[in-house]
């Protein structure tokens, strides 16, 4: 049954990468970094529904780049805000009621894999919030003005990733209180911690990379060919 809804925050026009166009236009290989990371969810057995939240001005070129993904989901395109918590709730508003579950993940994340989306979903379903994660390799410091203040205690620290997955009421409820309470999250489930749920995590892939700078870049274009 197609009961899983996913939105894919692409409303940014990060300049990070030091290029005029946005990061999720770019290409790896003949598609988009976008269409690559929507195409696996398109193809996706429980998948329904698509929703991309694209930078309002460039909706077209953002349908355009769509349009070679194919699946049995129905890929929409709406426009995004300003900031990448906006554009997932802008995203949730296209989701159709008959979604059990919402998927979130960034665009600029296209080496995801089906293993990866069925851990989230899975753990979603039977907790209620799902996100995924690896622990961290390297030794994490606070620094300050180039001096080093303190080594945190990397043991219990985990470096995560998206798709994040929730069932959908909890995220409808979790993005409408962070709302009313003007805050802002740099994932879903920081929203959703915040109602006090717990939210399982399952084992990411090293693979499933964001690209944001241009090194990332780099890597990933070497990896597809
Ligand atoms: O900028 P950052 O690397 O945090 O972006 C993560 C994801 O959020 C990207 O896919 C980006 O397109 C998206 N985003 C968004 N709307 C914004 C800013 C970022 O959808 N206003």
């Amino acid at each position: 049954m197609r009961d899983v809804a996913v939105v894919i925050p692409a409303g940014g026009v990060g300049r990070r990468l030091g290029s005029r166009t946005p990061k999720q236009f770019l290409r790896l290989g003949r598609a988009s970094i976008l269409a690559l990371a929507a195409g696996h969810f398109a193809r996706h057995p429980a998948v329904s529904d698509v929703v991309v939240a694209a930078p309002a001005e460039h909706l077209a070129r953002t349908q355009r780049a769509l349009a070679g993904v194919r699946g049995g989901a129905r890929v929409q395109v709406v426009a995004g805000g300003v900031e990448r918590q906006e554009s997932v709730w802008l995203g949730m508003q296209a989701v159709p009621d008959s979604a059990a579950v919402i998927v979130v993940h960034d665009a600029v994340r296209p080496f995801l894999t089906r293993a990866l989306i069925d851990r989230v979903v899975a753990a979603a379903r039977l907790s209620g919030g799902a996100i995924c994660a690896l622990p961290i390799a390297e030794t994490v410091k606070r620094v300050r003005g180039g001096v080093v203040e303190t080594t945190i205690d990397r043991s219990a620290l985990w470096a995560v990733q998206t798709p994040q997955a929730f069932r959908a009421p909890l995220l409808r409820e979790a993005h409408e209180k962070a709302r009313r309470d003007g805050f802002l999250g740099t994932d879903e489930s920081m929203l959703v911690e915040r109602l006090g749920q717990p939210v399982i995590v399952v084992p990411g892939v090293p693979e499933n990379v964001k690209i944001t700078t241009s090194d990332d870049l780099r890597r990933a274009r070497a990896k597809r060919s």
